[in-house]
């Protein structure tokens, strides 16, 4: 077959490996000048690794990733170092990255309270049926079964923090669940950053024969009823294919195939997701006297950002000539003025904040500023979200479609976009999935 894969996030490089592996001809487009997507980095000349423009790890349970990285014979390159996730609390940050660092967490105190967040982390932990669980919002069944004072303290900061005002009581618990339910303590990253990953990955792809063509845009996909070939308007001319794989936000792909059945195209558009927008410092010290890595702030804390996370104190400042690498991130619509602001006015937004972080912050230990900013960051899953995935076979026969959208009960990440990526594959050479 003749594939076109549009896209050359994890998503579409997965897909290319095993349709390629099984004698495919392969031709990614991707409308950038890199490969890696929503996980790709960039890297200042006097720097070693590359920093991801929005702040990326792994998880030791990401088996897709780590099981693909073998394939690929990379993965002696992968670390896991195990860094530090604190919460604030009334004027302080406490570790916060497992169920005893919890447990011991101050703001529950010592009565029913801690007892209710064990069982219940425990029990969340411990289950697999989480189709039950799709069934409630994370509001009503937290409130319910932690109660009001664990919810609202330990819960509510984080659904706020992800899905704003707007969605935060929409958001069902299967998605809780799957956090806690896979998540891991130690983090993984790649030797280099995720973009030396993301380009030796691609190297692979083009030593076996897939074609790369970066910034080249595809604006419009169209079967042709005739000849049954599918016929694709980039920015560098017109292409045909026997199939196509599609993975871009659900939006850009309604909007490349208009073709597509009226119930699908619905389907798509009907699906909500979040932006992020992420400043990213380089500093000329390190801004965590305690070397905590990973900062979560309640959105009622009044700060002007959700989470301040230190890559510097996950990786060795050593990789960026010395510098100090903070990102400072939130989710938001993209309606939001952030989306909107300039670099220097969001720091000058954020900047007095991170006095709060330590006292000896000044604006003359910042080297250098990044913004990068999407408006397709995190799916939204509302309940019963099993029963809305588009299927990754589309209705036109020979058009796939693959996305952060589809990935459930799980939170997106490259981990599942690389499972994806190749179950779409499998469809594509008539193998179930
Ligand atoms: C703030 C943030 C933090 C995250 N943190 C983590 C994390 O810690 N760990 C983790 O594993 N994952 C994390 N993720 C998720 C991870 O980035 C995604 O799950 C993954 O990168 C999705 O891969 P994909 O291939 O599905 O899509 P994408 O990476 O979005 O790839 C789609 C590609 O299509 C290209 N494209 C778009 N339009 C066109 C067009 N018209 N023509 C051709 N090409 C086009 C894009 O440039 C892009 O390269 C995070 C994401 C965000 C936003």
């Amino acid at each position: 077959m003749k594939i076109a894969i549009i896209g050359a996030g994890y998503s579409g490089m997965s897909a290319a490996w095993d349709l390629r592996k099984a004698g495919h001809e392969v031709t990614i487009y991707e409308s950038a000048d890199y490969v890696g997507g929503l996980a790709s980095g960039f890297k200042e000349p006097g720097w070693k690794w590359s920093v991801e423009k929005f702040y990326h790890h792994w998880f030791a349970s990401d088996k897709h990733m780590l099981g693909i990285i073998a394939e690929l014979g990379l993965s002696e390159k992968v670390i896991f170092p195990r860094p530090y996730t604190v919460m604030y609390h009334q004027g302080e940050f406490y570790p916060l990255d497992s169920i005893v660092k919890a447990i011991m967490f101050p703001g529950l105190g010592w009565g029913i309270n801690k007892i209710r967040f064990g069982l219940v982390g425990l029990f969340l932990r411990l289950t697999t049926n989480w189709k039950e669980l799709e069934k409630y919002t994370v509001d009503e069944w937290m409130r319910k079964w932690t109660g009001e004072a664990v919810y609202k303290l330990m819960w509510e900061p984080l659904v706020i923090g992800k899905f704003g005002e707007k969605y935060y009581k929409q958001v069902n618990m299967a998605w809780m669940w799957a956090r806690l339910h896979a998540r891991t303590t130690r983090l993984g990253t790649f030797e280099g950053g995720f973009q030396a990953f993301a380009d030796q990955f691609a190297e692979k792809l083009t030593a076996l024969g897939v074609e790369i063509k970066l910034s080249t845009a595809v604006t419009h996909i169209e079967k042709n009823a005739d000849s049954g070939e599918f016929e694709l308007a980039t920015s560098g001319g017109n292409e045909k294919a026997s199939k196509v794989l599609v993975t871009l936000s659900p939006g850009a792909a309604a909007k490349m195939v208009p073709s597509l059945p009226r119930e699908y195209l619905d389907g798509l558009l009907k699906l909500k997701s979040m932006g992020a927008v992420v400043l990213t410092l380089s500093l000329k010290h390190q801004l965590s006297r305690q070397g905590y890595y990973w900062y979560n702030i309640p959105k009622s804390a009044g700060f002007p950002f959700l989470a301040v996370v230190e890559h510097t104190n996950y990786v060795s400042p050593d990789n960026f000539g010395g510098e100090h690498i903070v990102y400072i991130g939130d989710y938001l619509e993209e309606q939001h003025e952030h989306f909107r602001m300039t670099k220097e006015e969001l720091l000058e937004k954020f900047a007095p904040s991170l006095k709060k972080f330590n006292p000896d912050f000044e604006l003359s230990w910042i080297n250098k500023t990044w913004l990068y900013r999407t408006a397709y960051a995190q799916p939204v899953p509302l309940v019963n979200h099993s029963k809305n995935i588009p299927s990754i076979e589309t209705p036109i026969a020979g058009l796939y479609f693959a996305s952060m959208s589809q990935v459930y009960p799980w939170d997106r990440g490259t981990n599942f976009a690389v499972e994806i990526g190749r179950n779409a594959a499998a469809l594509m050479m008539g193998k179930q999935k």
